[in-house]
């Protein structure tokens, strides 16, 4: 398989995420990254928690850590582990962020030879059925521009305070 560089890149953000794993407990180490349409790369790790069912998955680490920097588009999510295979919960919160081809990079790694096998997806392809929140009505048909009117709104109202300021003093 041909890889491109910004791919590439995914890949290697993905494999140093895996690194930084927390996972004292099940010692299963996943890395996981994703390139947004604006061409910024987000990663993250398994984190585990002493009480099990809080810990969460290296997938959600990263999407959400690509979310809370303002991005809402994933163009590629990659995931690296010894057998990489997203959970179904993960699915459902790739979908969120996804489109029709937003490609998904499962790259199996050998931990002890280094050995890597990459195997090319969509994230679709992997959640046939997915919960979809326009279908449900919890979204309007295109929620981009929902999400581009609430921006502009919150642009409007933060340059309107300095000059109500102004009038104060
Ligand atoms: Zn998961």
């Amino acid at each position: 398989m041909k890889l491109t560089k910004p791919i590439i890149r995914l890949i290697e953000t993905a494999i140093t995420a895996q690194k930084g794993a927390y996972c004292p407990y099940s010692r299963y180490r996943v890395g996981a990254a994703v390139l947004t349409e604006t061409g910024r790369i987000f990663s993250g790790g398994n984190v585990e928690n002493a009480s099990y069912g809080l810990s969460i998955c290296a997938e959600r680490v990263a999407i959400f850590n690509a979310v809370a920097h303002g991005h809402r588009a994933l163009k590629a999510v990659c995931v690296v582990a010894s057998s990489a295979k997203p959970c179904g919960a993960c699915r459902q919160v790739m979908i969120e962020f996804s489109g029709k081809d937003t490609a998904l990079y499962l790259v199996d790694l050998n931990p002890a030879t280094g050995r890597r096998h990459v195997t090319k997806t969509t994230v679709f392809r992997m959640l046939p059925a997915a919960f979809d929140p326009i279908a449900s009505g919890l979204l309007p048909p295109n929620p981009q521009n929902l999400l581009r009117t609430k921006q502009s709104h919150r642009r409007k109202t933060q340059r309107r305070k300095p000059a109500s300021r102004r009038t104060e003093s």
